[in-house]
């Protein structure tokens, strides 16, 4: 991030009333969640366990029913986030909120590290790890408990024996209701910022094109192709590491306060 970048991105800071965030799997990387499409990303490790299967089935709805065992397994290997930190962009997200600035994040992230930095309307529309239940009768289970249940599937003690498993939207499965939260808000935001997102999971990715206010400001290591007809004159893309911007805008609220 460059000077004048930075003097921008605080002036559109310091104009904007109605601030929402639309995040993706890179906000977490500096916590050290691996995401899915970058060179270390998960996409890219290749595991010789799974490597007779695509991510994207192993994350899917199919596998957890016809491949329970290897649905749990790369869960547990490949999305655990058990003792995991918010990061700087988490923090100066909750502060924004605090200051009356920010009114929702959106996030295509499971891993609950938004709600843990105390950022209050958070709209999870790919679900949450945090949250595990029964497919037969709804029975809660702690966030901890495919972890550390001992069982290869993990089951219900309910009379139908039903799967437990995680509150998060599989491949092939429909997003939860409050995504029409999120879109609203993104609906009366004056300003979007849009982060760590390759923008390529669909209908999340949709979801971008509902905004009409002022400014978008998109922090990416790279530029998503989506995004190339969507910035206009009054926008900013700002190429790298996200928490740079984060630090600034933290500083400078601080500051102004
Ligand atoms: P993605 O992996 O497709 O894209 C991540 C993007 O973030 C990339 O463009 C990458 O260059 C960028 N990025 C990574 N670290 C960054 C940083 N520090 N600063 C700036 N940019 C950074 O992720 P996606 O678009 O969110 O889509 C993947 C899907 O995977 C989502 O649906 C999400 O639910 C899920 N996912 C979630 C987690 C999590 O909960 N932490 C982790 C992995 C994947």
């Amino acid at each position: 991030m460059n000077e004048k970048q930075k003097e921008r991105l605080l002036q559109i800071i310091d104009e904007s009333e109605n601030i929402v965030f639309f995040g993706g799997a890179g906000v977490s990387t500096e916590s050290g969640i691996p995401d899915f499409r970058s060179k270390n990303g998960l996409y890219n490790q290749h595991d010789v366990q799974f490597e007779d299967y695509s991510p994207e089935y192993l994350l899917s709805h199919s596998c957890l029913y016809e491949k329970p065992e290897v649905f749990y397994e790369f869960y547990r290997q490949k999305l655990d986030t058990r003792g995991i930190e918010p990061n700087i962009a988490h923090t100066t997200l909750m502060k924004l909120e605090e200051i009356g600035k920010l009114k929702a994040v959106v996030t295509q992230n499971i891993d609950g590290l938004h709600q843990l930095a105390g950022s209050k309307e958070v709209y999870e529309i790919h679900g949450t790890t945090q949250v595990n239940y029964c497919v037969k009768c709804g029975k809660r289970y702690p966030a901890d408990y495919i972890f550390e249940c001992g069982e290869a599937v993990p089951r219900c003690d309910c009379k139908w024996h039903g799967l437990i498993r995680p509150d998060v939207v599989l491949y092939e499965e429909q997003l939860p209701d409050i995504t029409i939260n999120a879109m609203d808000s993104i609906c009366k935001a004056d300003t979007l910022i849009i982060a760590g997102t390759s923008l390529t999971v669909y209908p999340a990715a949709n979801y971008v094109n509902y905004f009409s206010g002022k400014h978008i400001v998109l922090l990416n290591m790279e530029r998503p192709d989506k995004l190339k007809n969507l910035l206009g004159k009054n926008d900013l893309f700002i190429q790298g590491n996200m928490s740079e911007a984060f630090v600034a805008i933290l500083r400078h609220i601080s500051e102004v306060k």
